[in-house]
Parts: structure tokens; sequence; C-alpha cells
């Protein structure tokens, strides 16, 4: 009877621990092939967490899509464990949209360094140049109650042009007034290579950042632009600075390559050309202030300033202009920075900076 008893008892505690085994294993789900949400709601219904132990570019799974899973479906683990996933990106880009510029040219630092033989565009100690007078206010007629009239008197104006817009514009028209070269009117820019996020749309986030600073600081602010969904060729911007009376000319660019390492800011300003010669000295002036301003702020290697004179925004511009690159969208890490909200912030903070130091100086 006792050792009936005891067998009893060694049954009961032998059921009761496969049973407590049981309850604590899952069966792993397949989660190659599926989309990582899918995964991960398929892990959490398993009593299990998911982490992308790593992303690849992929040429057979579509971007977010699990590559592999360790351990592999199927097999039972203890509840709470890691599933780690590998996640494709997509394809590996072959090409990354051609630079950022309406000039069309890859600024990278490679292509760039063809131009800088020439005088103007190294980076040389800083000269003081006699800026250009601004074009006299017409404040007689502004009834002063919106930005895009003309400024105050006094008061000083800037216009700040985030690069591109929703819809390129590949209609043409000339790089200088009575020139008969021509190029787009509004080129596409570039796209991130790993968010996917089109340069017209940080742009305009840094640009309206920007704008903040500014007019908490009493400078008068243009915008070539507001809104994505815009159709303002280059001329156009560049007309829009003119008539505002514009002190500085700020043009928000990021730049892009097909060498995915480069990286860093630059800054653009109008070469020392029939079009430009008279504000040549003080955009250049803006550009190394600017520049360094910039770098300072984002922590973005220094690319130098360069003189370019096929710019049509520039050579159309009657008011000091510059072109500021900040980062590569073709870079993972630049672009993945662009998108958070403290990285514009250090952009438009530096832009900021450097804006002030040059209206301060004329
Ligand atoms: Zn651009």
């Amino acid at each position: 009877m006792i050792l009936f008893a005891a067998l009893c008892l060694l049954v009961l505690f032998g059921l009761m621990a496969f049973q407590a085994l049981a309850f604590s294993q899952t069966r792993v789900p397949r989660c190659t092939e599926k989309d990582i949400e899918e995964a991960k709601s398929l892990a959490s219904s398993a009593k299990l967490k998911i982490s992308i132990a790593k992303e690849v570019f992929s040429e057979t799974h579509p971007e977010g899509t699990v590559v592999s899973q360790e351990p592999a479906g199927g097999s039972r683990v203890r509840k709470g464990s890691l599933v780690k996933v590998v996640v494709s990106k997509g394809p590996r880009p072959i090409k990354v949209e051609p630079v950022a510029l309406e000039a069309g040219k890859d600024m990278s630092p490679e292509t760039v360094s063809e131009t800088t033989s020439t005088p103007e565009e190294r980076p040389s100690t800083p000269v003081l140049s006699t800026p250009v007078a601004p074009p006299p206010s017409t404040d007689s007629t502004s009834t002063g109650t919106s930005v895009t009239t003309p400024p105050t008197a006094g008061g000083k104006v800037v216009c700040i042009d985030p690069g591109h817009q929703a819809r390129a514009n590949l209609g043409r028209e000339p790089i200088g007034p009575g020139s008969s070269q021509t190029k787009e009117k509004c080129r596409g820019g570039a796209t991130g290579v790993s968010s996917g996020t089109p340069e017209y749309k940080l742009t305009l986030e840094i640009g309206l950042k920007l704008r903040a600073l500014l007019e908490k600081k009493g400078i008068t602010v243009v915008m070539t632009r507001e809104t994505n969904d815009v159709d303002i060729s280059n001329i156009e911007r560049a007309e829009i600075a003119n008539e505002a009376g514009a002190h500085l000319f700020v043009r928000i660019h990021h730049n892009g390559s097909s060498n995915l390492s480069l990286g860093g800011a630059c800054t653009l300003y109008p070469a020392d050309g029939s079009w430009t010669a008279p504000i040549y000295a003080s955009s250049r002036r803006a550009a190394q202030l600017i520049q360094r301003e910039l770098v300072k702020s984002t922590g973005l290697k220094n690319n130098s300033i360069f003189a370019r004179s096929d710019i049509t925004g520039f050579n159309w511009s009657k008011v000091p202009a510059v072109l500021t690159e900040i980062g590569f969208l073709s870079n993972p890490e630049e672009d993945r920075l662009l998108n958070t909200g403290e990285f514009q912030d250090k952009a438009a903070q530096g832009l900021f900076n450097g804006i002030v130091e040059y209206l301060n100086e004329t």
C-alpha cells in the first residue's frame, strides 16, 4: 500500500514536471520571408523576443523582409528567448541620384578639386571684403504685414532657399542673364540611401528651423518656398532674393555621391565671373563664416568652400549668395542623422551662427 502511494506520488510529480517544462517552452515561428512587422507579431504571440541582428542589402528579398533567423522556425525554445533575424534593406543602390545641385555636378571632394586650382576657390585666410551694398529697401511701399514684403529700413533680410521641390522641372533656362547655355529649371535632388527621404523634404525642414531662429533675432526672412508642392525655377529663386533686397541669399542642399563612404559639408559661392563679380567677395565671406559655423555645430567633416560659375541660382542673383551642402544623403550615417530633429537643429543653428556673424560684419 505504501509502495503504491509512493508510486502514485512519483507519477504525479513526473506529470507536473513535464507539464511545467511544456508550459515554459514554445515553438519558434517561421519568420524568414515574412515582413519584419509580421515576424515581430508572430514572435510576440509565441512569447518570444525578436531582435534585428543585422540589416543587409538583398536582391532577392524586398526591403523589410526577414532574410534569415536564429534559431530556426519550428524549433522549441524556452519562452522569453531571443530570436535573432537578419532583415533586408532592399537591393544595393547602383546609382544615387546625382548630386543635389542644379549644377548637376557630383560635389564629392574629388570632383570639386578640379576647380580648386583657380585662386578664388582656395579656402584661404578670410578676406574682409567691402560688402556689396544691399539693394535699396522699398520700405515706402511696404505694408510690413508679411515676410514677403520688402524690408523695413535698417532691418536685415535673409532669403532662405530650401533646395529642390517635390516634382523636378526639367524644362531649361539660361544659366546666366543673356547666356545661350541652359540648364534644368529645377532638378530632382538626392535621396537618402537608407531612409529614402528626398532631399527637398529635409532642406525645407532645416530651412524652416533656420527661419525660426533668424526671426527670433529680429531678422526678416523671405522663403523661396514653404511647401514641397511648388514649381520654382532656379532663376525664380534668385529673383525672389533680389526682389526681397536680401542681405544674404542662403540656399540649403544635401549632397549625394555614388561613393557611399563620402561625407561632410561644403559651401559654394559665386565665382568672380562677369555675372557675379559684384557679389563675389561678400558671398565668399559669408561662405567662409557659414561653413565654419556649420561644421562646428554639426560635427560634419569640413569639405571646404568652393567658387562656382555654373550655378543658375548664383548667376541671376544680385545679392550675396551661398549654397551649403549639409552632409551626404548617400552616406548611411549622415542620412540617418539628417532625418533626426536633433541634427537638423544643429544644422540650423550652425547656419544661423554663420549668417549672424556675416550680417554683423556688413
Ligand atoms: Zn540639392
